[in-house]
């Protein structure tokens, strides 16, 4: 062991113990501090944790949460006094904690909105993370927020918006979608904003209504306008809605129309609202925080056709370029709305001025420090080039297909929702099961096919009817998985309904 006094730099300190418990007793002075040695051997071993985990992932359960709650219990601690091993940190994080949840990243998990978590942006993560610099402000890291510059105007880009479009990236589609409905605040009501009225269709994220509540507006002033068929909000319906409200005396200013839903990936026909917006002279934000990057696709685009004619839209590249969670963005066609409406004075701050062609992403939404979120999109969109995620988006939008053309050939399934994205819904519907005992079988259907483990499916409330989902987003997910998915529902269904 070396005597911490004697040492002068961090590089000279050898011989940290190798058992973890001693860390902070090998150099008082500094106890947060590692020796390179010691640095080398912790990134080995989470390495090799991490290798093992993604190796083991496809053969293991899509979710495993039949103990999780009692290991969550257990893990309830008061504060460490004493220091812990690293290794068996390591092994709480990994055999306690996450071999007891739903895994988001596996090949067969079809629930919800599937995450990824490219490998590589969990890399670019290490790097932002240990270097730790600052991106709030130019000044302090001019190059660093060029990149960062450089993933927003792709995304602008990539979704049809004209050059002088811009955005920021945020922690997720909930708070791009907070940002986008306080700058429409901003831009189009008065101080006194409490006649102001919302309209989003009734299959619009929570998330909405939340941005809603969240910028002062009680919740009687959202309207929930009625959908189609196929789940795609009603314009006509919108637009009466609008008229009456004006009648009121009520003051509408914002419509959020939604690019993909998470319920069914219904897409609303943003053109229509386009227009509509445009007579009204109301602001059109565009929920695409599922559905958005389909538009890279050629289906996905003629779907979302209208999308660049929105005034903002919410992308979840933590979604739809299969990044870590932690990463959204809003984009908007007129980046001064976000500086007019994020602009304070502050004397530590730097003065930013807005036609520089320089940037301050702390001066264009609430956050001031926060991660360096854009190399986690511009390592992996570099080292690819953008065409391997549209193929994969692609890919997605076929084994949807393939999901529903499957279950089209079951005997006694109904599928509710055509996938007009990734995702679709459908239920089984045996001759003489009507009602309550029909929903009743289908939540049981999508129980027993979670409780085995070997998939993991969601359900929703589709016209009153409960429905099970399938949503294919998940960037490991290919068609011998959906095939393997497949046989397991078909497999439980006729157990079910035997
Ligand atoms: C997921 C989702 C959101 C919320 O995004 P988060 O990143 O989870 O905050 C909003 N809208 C839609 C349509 C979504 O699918």
């Amino acid at each position: 062991m070396v005597d911490s006094k004697s040492t002068t730099g961090e590089d000279k300190e050898q011989s940290f113990e190798t058992d973890g418990s001693r860390y902070s007793e090998v150099n008082p002075d500094r106890p947060l501090e590692f020796s390179r040695e010691k640095r080398d051997e912790m990134i080995r071993k989470s390495a090799k944790r991490v290798q093992d985990h993604l190796e083991r992932l496809p053969e293991g359960p899509a979710a495993n949460l039949d103990h999780a709650h009692q290991k969550a219990e257990q893990l309830r601690e008061s504060v460490p006094r004493e220091p812990t091993a690293y290794d068996d940190l390591l092994d709480t994080l990994f055999e306690d904690a996450i071999a007891h949840s739903a895994a988001n990243p596996h090949p067969k998990f079809l629930a919800y909105v599937p995450g990824g978590g490219l490998f590589h942006a969990a890399l670019a993560d290490f790097v932002a993370n240990a270097t730790n610099r600052y991106v709030g402000t130019w000044v302090e890291a001019p190059a660093l927020v060029a990149i960062e510059t450089n993933v927003v105007k792709w995304f602008c880009d990539l979704l049809g918006y004209p050059e002088d479009a811009f955005g920021l990236l945020t922690s997720g589609g909930s708070m791009a979608n907070l940002v986008a409905t306080i700058t429409a605040r901003e831009e189009r009501l008065a101080d006194d904003f409490l006649d102001g009225v919302i309209y989003t269709s009734d299959q619009s994220h929570h998330s909405v209504a939340k941005a809603a509540l969240l910028a002062g507006f009680p919740s009687e002033n959202v309207r929930s306008i009625a959908t189609d068929d196929e789940f795609r909000i009603d314009v006509d319906a919108l637009e009466s809605a609008i008229e009456e409200d004006r009648d009121a005396g009520k003051d509408p200013f914002l419509v959020v129309g939604t690019a993909g839903s998470t319920n069914t990936g219904a897409v609303d026909d943003l053109d229509a609202l386009a227009d509509l917006c445009n007579r009204e002279d109301l602001w059109l934000h565009a929920d695409g925080a599922y559905g958005g990057f389909f538009a890279l696709t050629e289906k996905g685009s003629e779907q979302l056709d209208g999308l660049d004619r929105c005034d903002s839209i919410t992308v979840d590249p933590h979604k739809g370029l299969f990044l870590p969670y932690g990463t959204g963005a809003l984009l908007v066609r007129d980046v001064e709305a976000l500086a007019r409406t994020h602009s304070v004075d502050a004397n530590y701050l730097p003065d930013w001025d807005p036609e520089s062609g320089t940037v301050d992403f702390s001066q264009l939404g609430p956050e001031q420090s926060r991660d360096f979120r854009g190399l986690r999109a511009w390592l992996p969109l570099k080292m690819h080039g953008v065409d391997a995620f549209r193929d994969t988006l692609a890919e997605k939008l076929e084994l949807a297909e393939q999901a529903t053309d499957c279950l089209r050939q079951l005997e006694n399934v109904e599928i509710v929702a055509e996938p007009q994205l990734s995702t679709l819904a459908f239920r089984v519907n045996p001759p003489g099961v009507e009602g309550e005992a029909l929903d009743a079988l289908n939540e049981e259907l999508l129980e027993v096919i979670n409780s085995r483990g070997r998939i993991h499916l969601s359900g929703t409330t589709l016209d009153g009817e409960f429905a099970v989902r399938i949503c294919v987003l998940g960037y490991r997910t290919h068609r011998e998985h959906v095939a393997d998915s497949l046989e397991e529902i078909e497999r439980v269904i006729s157990e079910v309904t035997r």
